[in-house]
């Protein structure tokens, strides 16, 4: 742990994790994809708790099956529940795609499931499983928690599904015809669907990964649907290695799909941090521009513009107060740098992901706030709060999981990101881009003059 603090924890344990589990990442990226249903090799309580995660936040029936292991199954191997559950989901789902994703307990008992997919496909290509004709693409992430936290299976997930289905031929770059691939990062549904937006002003094919904006946040249903609608295409997911370009949000620490495209299929990697604040949205814009070869459309001129505008009437409450900002790493990295950027110091910025290059990062994306900033990787929220005590903070800013601290250190939560548990419409925050950076610059100036006026008898009806 990379602590700017002299104190030696008496105690191994982590203590209200501040991380999340690494299948449920790679869940949300299969639920992502049109027609394709995860498949949790372990046991059944990994899929229930992942299900309810999902189900809590997006307000949605969330299908994820699995392999359900027991004693025995701990004991002499998986492969039999995996070929069963494969076929059952074949047969009852008549899915495009299954996602594989293993689980603590069958990396710990060292099951050999790429070796077990293989089997299963030769079986299934003799007419030799009960799996209804079904032919789904299979494909598989390997995620143990133990070693990892969401976001490791996220990129994981993303991976196993573009090194698989990734197809056609190699082409120059001159003949891509401006099509942009671009990986979204564990985002809301909002901004997924801000994303489609701002791909599409540019006129341009384009390969969202994942895309949940529907699957997970859909319109009311007549009747049950096992696969909802949305997500995206197989097909296009094929297309990636013909596209001018990825555009790749955050860091993967494991396999990388970006940069799988450029080595494999020659497709330029274009890395940046979440667009949220102005120094991460700009380079953004830019590269699609670059990428489609068209002009940035004006609409987003004028959304810049609104939100330079609102930074400056917002300018006198924002200005030195001290944040508190947790969660993933990537997500913590672009708030850092929309934190510094508006005058705010963010007195701690902290993940649970056990991360050696996280402080580095931090560090780097401070322009005026360095000094003062506590950063700390494979953080628990004990231990954010104890970093806390003496630092003054004025609110915090992250997932709802927070809510600890903020009733012990007697501040505003606001709250963004995932999970968001104990309120409403946690996926239709809007994070991202010109827009999405104007909203959180409005809750941020928000709870901050709401909580002034909470701290007098009176109150203020004009802060
Ligand atoms: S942390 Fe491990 S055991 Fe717990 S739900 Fe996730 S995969 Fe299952």
């Amino acid at each position: 742990m990379s602590l700017q603090t002299t104190a030696v924890p008496n105690f191994t344990s982590t203590r209200n994790a501040c991380k999340l589990c690494s299948p449920l990442g790679a869940c949300l990226v299969l639920r992502g994809i049109e027609g394709c249903i995860p498949l949790i090799h372990g046991s059944q309580g990994c899929s229930t708790y992942i299900r309810r995660y999902g189900i809590s936040h997006f307000r949605e029936p969330i299908d994820i099956a699995s392999s359900n292991f027991v004693e025995s199954t701990a004991i002499f191997g998986g492969k039999d529940n995996l070929f069963t559950a494969l076929d059952n989901v074949s047969r009852s789902y008549k899915p495009a795609a299954i996602g594989v994703t293993s689980t603590c307990l069958s990396e710990t008992i060292g099951e050999d499931v790429p070796m077990y997919l293989r089997q299963y496909e030769i079986d299934r290509a003799k007419g030799l499983r009960n799996n209804g004709g079904q032919n789904p693409a299979i494909f598989y992430a390997s995620t143990p928690s133990y070693r990892g936290t969401h976001m490791d299976g996220f990129h994981e997930a993303v991976f196993a599904a573009v090194s698989k289905l990734v197809d056609g031929e190699k082409i120059t770059r001159t003949e891509s015809k401006g099509r942009i691939n671009l990986v979204s990062g564990f985002i809301s549904a909002e901004d997924l669907r801000e994303l489609q937006t701002i791909l599409g002003s540019f006129t341009t094919d384009y390969t969202l990964l994942p895309d949940y904006s529907e699957s997970l946040d859909g319109p009311s249903w007549e009747t049950y649907q096992k696969l909802p609608q949305g997500g995206t295409k197989p097909e296009d997911i094929k297309k990636m290695g013909e596209a001018a370009g990825t555009v790749y949000f955050g860091i993967a620490p494991g396999h990388d799909a970006g940069k799988w495209l450029e080595e494999t299929w020659g497709v330029p990697l274009f890395r940046q941090d979440l667009p949220i604040g102005i120094e991460n949205c700009d380079p953004f814009y830019k590269t699609l521009s670059k990428l489609s070869g068209k002009e940035i459309p004006e609409i987003w001129n004028r959304q810049r513009g609104r939100l330079i505008d609102a930074y400056i009437d917002g300018h006198k409450y924002v200005n030195s107060k001290r944040a508190i900002i947790y969660g993933e790493e990537d997500f913590v990295a672009s708030l850092a740098s929309f934190l510094d950027e508006i005058g705010i110091v963010p007195v701690i910025a902290a993940t649970g992901a056990d991360s050696q290059g996280f402080k580095k990062r931090i560090q780097g994306v401070l322009r005026n706030t360095r000094q003062e900033v506590q950063i700390a990787d494979d953080a628990d929220f004990v231990t954010i709060l104890e970093m806390a005590k003496d630092l003054r903070p004025d609110f915090i800013m992250g997932h709802s999981k927070g809510l600890f601290l903020s009733r012990e250190l007697g501040i505003p939560l606001v709250r963004c990101g995932f999970p968001i548990h104990d309120r409403i419409g946690g996926q239709r925050i809007l994070h991202l881009g010109y827009k999405g950076t104007l909203n959180l610059f409005d809750l941020v100036c928000n709870a901050i003059m709401e909580a002034k006026q909470d701290q007098h008898d009176k109150g203020y009806t004009y802060i």
